[in-house]
């Protein structure tokens, strides 16, 4: 990752209090390679290191901070500043139907991606919904269309090889008028590569049907070109977002930053599987994060450095650094000590490796909550926190009565401190060192 990579040049940077070319060219030379390791196209890559250049350049650096993390600091920004950091839904402000047409390569999940959009408006929005498919070249296409449409069970307008696209939409959008659908998918046909044909047809058919929105569907996996497509999309059509399919066989996510910084239009979903649940809304203020592979490391150190309880919090970096087990005894310290911290929903989002972690666990875990977990813990021998293993039913069942609690949050708590110990085992690859680092300094 690019930490890993990074703490190399870090160390050598410490202890300079100004940011020049030449202290920050190595630093820099290995952001280039993560970023193109993430797959981020190579014309975005230039033009992001510039841009941090520009602005790290005679920057001073805060007395907490090595160069090397203000350096770090400033290349998220600049990640975060192109991905924007709003998640942003569609858009079905006008008068129905709302009309949404897909655009991108043959391949790329247009017809996949309609199934799942129809299934998310649906269930998420509660809209009626409609949809068609304009791919005249492959009957195959529309009736793989239909199937879909019957599997998420919204409504399907029929349509056939020997029509014309615009006129199967338009009647398409008459039929849905009249019977009340909300919104209506248009998916259409794409060329394995970009050509011209297709893409007059598609800028045709956006002038007849005067979409709401238009999505630009491209393949996460296909890296670099993902980037020279969403270019010739981008200047063809008046995109309104962007899907990344896919993505479930991608864990790189520089396409999301080509894309996003070429279109300049928002990702709004991404695809997570072939399935029509497999979409997700895109949150683009994780990808730099992820992309880094460092969470909100920064902030993190500035707070420690302030409240914890230094040596305790060594104590432990040195032991997941040895590789030793985690248990509930370091749990506690920790828990006692984000409870001076202002709970552990703002701490977790600040760790590195955090964004896997569902909103779900994590707000189980606030301020509320962690006197509790630490009641539990505190009801337990010294032996089953050092040895969590034995904790079967019936220890729980006396730890439970101990605490004041039932079993059920004896359980939960220990839910939770499988996922802190799988986060620490992480850890141990180089972030908590990493972190220990900044403390230290
Ligand atoms: P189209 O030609 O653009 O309409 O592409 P399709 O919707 O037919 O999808 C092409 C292939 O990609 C199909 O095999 C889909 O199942 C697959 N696919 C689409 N989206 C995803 C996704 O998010 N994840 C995975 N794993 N496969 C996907
Ligand atoms: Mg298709």
């Amino acid at each position: 990752s690019l930490t890993q990579r990074l703490s190399g040049t870090i160390e050598r940077l410490r202890g300079r209090g100004r940011l020049t070319e030449e202290n920050i060219r190595e630093s820099l030379r290995e952001v280039r390679i993560a970023l193109l390791e993430a797959d981020v196209a190579l014309p975005v890559v230039q033009a992001l290191i510039e841009r941090i250049k520009v602005r790290a350049v005679g920057q001073e650096v805060l007395k907490s901070l090595t160069p090397g993390q203000a350096l770090i600091k400033i290349v998220r920004d600049e990640m975060s500043a192109v991905m924007g950091s709003a998640a942003s839904d569609l858009n079905l402000n006008v008068p129905a139907p709302a009309v949404i047409l897909m655009a991108g390569l043959q391949g790329a999940g247009k017809t996949t991606t309609v199934a799942k959009l129809a299934k998310h408006l649906k269930e998420k929005r509660k809209k009626k919904v409609m949809v068609v498919s304009a791919d005249v070249y492959r009957p195959a296409a529309i009736e793989q269309l239909k199937t879909l449409a019957q599997q998420v069970d919204v409504l399907f307008f029929p349509s056939s090889a020997d029509q014309k696209p615009e006129a199967i939409v338009k009647a398409a959008i008459d039929d849905a008028r009249k019977s009340y659908v909300d919104v209506l998918l248009v998916d259409t046909a794409g060329r394995t590569s970009i050509d011209e044909a297709m893409m007059a047809e598609i800028k045709a058919l956006h002038a007849a049907v005067k979409p709401v929105e238009t999505l630009f569907v491209v393949d996460s996996m296909t890296g670099q070109d993902a980037a020279v497509t969403a270019k010739h999309f981008g200047e063809a059509l008046p995109l309104t977002g962007v899907v990344l399919t896919k993505t479930d066989g991608d864990a790189r996510g520089g396409a999301a930053l080509s894309v996003r910084y070429i279109t300049q239009r928002p990702i709004k979903f991404i695809g997570t599987g072939e399935k029509p649940d497999g979409l997700d809304v895109f949150h683009p203020d994780r990808i730099a994060s992820r992309i880094l592979d460092m969470g909100d490391v920064l902030s993190l150190v500035e707070q420690v450095e302030q409240q914890v309880d230094k040596d305790k919090a060594q104590k432990l970096a040195e032991k997941v650094a040895k590789g030793k087990k985690f248990d509930l005894n370091d749990m506690k310290d920790q828990l006692e000590q984000m409870q001076n911290m202002g709970g552990l929903h703002g701490l977790m989002d600040k760790l590195p490796g955090m964004g896997q972690i569902p909103d779900s666990v994590k707000s189980e875990v606030t301020g509320k909550e962690v006197p509790r977990m630490v009641a539990i813990i505190n009801s337990m021998t010294k032996k089953e926190r050092r040895n969590p293993a034995l904790l079967n039913g019936s220890r729980r069942a006396r730890i439970a009565k101990g605490a004041g609690l039932t079993p059920a949050d004896v359980n939960k708590l220990m839910k939770q401190f499988q996922q802190m110990e799988k986060m620490m085992s992480k850890l141990s690859g180089g972030g908590m060192k990493g972190l220990m680092r900044g403390m230290k300094g």
